[in-house]
């Protein structure tokens, strides 16, 4: 990629919860690298968490970033686009690199998963047995066969540096939900992609997933951006700031009079103490 072109950079929230102050910074790191290097800041809406999704929740969304001060382009919300997920799938199982998997989580536990980068690390049960067609399936990513297609492949962290893919952390992940047609991982991959993104900003707790869709854009054909996992604001318990530890929402705030433009830059004075 040409360094030097402007960065195209996206801010992707699931509107299944309220925004806190986590999801403000993740926005508003996004937003100031996009405007630092003349770029585009694009705003897109991930709805296919089924019933999670709720639409007054993306309006909320809208309200909040403008109330930080913050403007973008908003590009098609996820629900939208399953056909496009039903394509990528399909070419990837037609190629052998997915299995279906009728799991349940306590059946994965049962089984004497490992435990991973992000809780347990799938244990292949189903990749060594005929498919049951009477349960629903999800479908899983064969790491093994991806790492064979792929060969060894690197991706670049603007923070972290040069990154080689390593798929163990996170095993053989679902990419084509049991109840949707795709996963977080394949939507993610594919829009990204779709949507012209060069650098792909999010807090360091997705940092591991960045390892599967470096390997899904080598075996689909799509282009590499680059990634900026910024740190994580630390509630004062060190834990990481969600709303149900208490974390008051963004559209709490804003109703409670405070100043969302003033809150956005203490945050990017705070970042800039901490270094980041
Ligand atoms: N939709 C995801 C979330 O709200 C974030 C996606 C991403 O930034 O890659 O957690
Ligand atoms: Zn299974």
């Amino acid at each position: 990629m040409d360094r030097a072109a402007p960065p195209v950079t996206r801010f992707a929230p699931s509107p299944n919860g309220h925004l806190h102050l986590g999801h403000a910074l993740s926005a508003i790191v996004a937003h100031d690298l996009a405007v630092a290097g003349g770029g585009r800041f694009l705003l897109r809406i991930e709805d296919i968490d089924g019933p999670r999704s709720r639409p007054e929740l993306a309006a909320e969304f809208r309200t909040d970033l403008a109330w930080l001060g913050l403007e973008w382009e908003e590009v098609p919300a996820q629900s939208t686009r399953l056909p496009s997920y039903a394509a990528a799938a399909q070419s990837l199982r037609a190629r052998g690199l997915l299995y279906p998997c009728t799991c349940t989580r306590s059946e994965i536990e049962a089984a004497g998963a490992r435990p991973g980068w992000e809780g347990l690390v799938y244990p292949g049960t189903c990749k060594h047995r005929p498919p049951d067609p009477s349960r629903p399936a999800a479908w899983r990513l064969d790491a093994a066969k991806a790492l064979a297609e792929t060969g060894p492949l690197t991706w670049e962290d603007a923070l972290a540096g040069t990154q080689q893919v390593d798929l163990s952390g996170l095993g053989d992940v679902v990419l084509v939900r049991k109840d949707l047609p795709a996963s977080y991982h394949l939507a993610v991959t594919l829009d990204d992609a779709a949507d012209g993104v060069t650098l792909v900003t999010r807090g360091a707790d997705l940092f591991a997933a960045s390892h599967v869709h470096r390997s899904l854009q080598a075996l689909l054909g799509l282009p590499v951006p680059r990634w900026h996992h910024h740190p994580l604001l630390l509630g004062e318990d060190g834990e990481k700031l969600a709303k149900r530890r208490g974390s008051p929402a963004l559209a709490e705030r804003r109703a409670a009079g405070e100043d969302g433009r003033m809150l956005a830059q203490q945050m990017r004075l705070q970042q800039l103490r901490l270094g980041t």
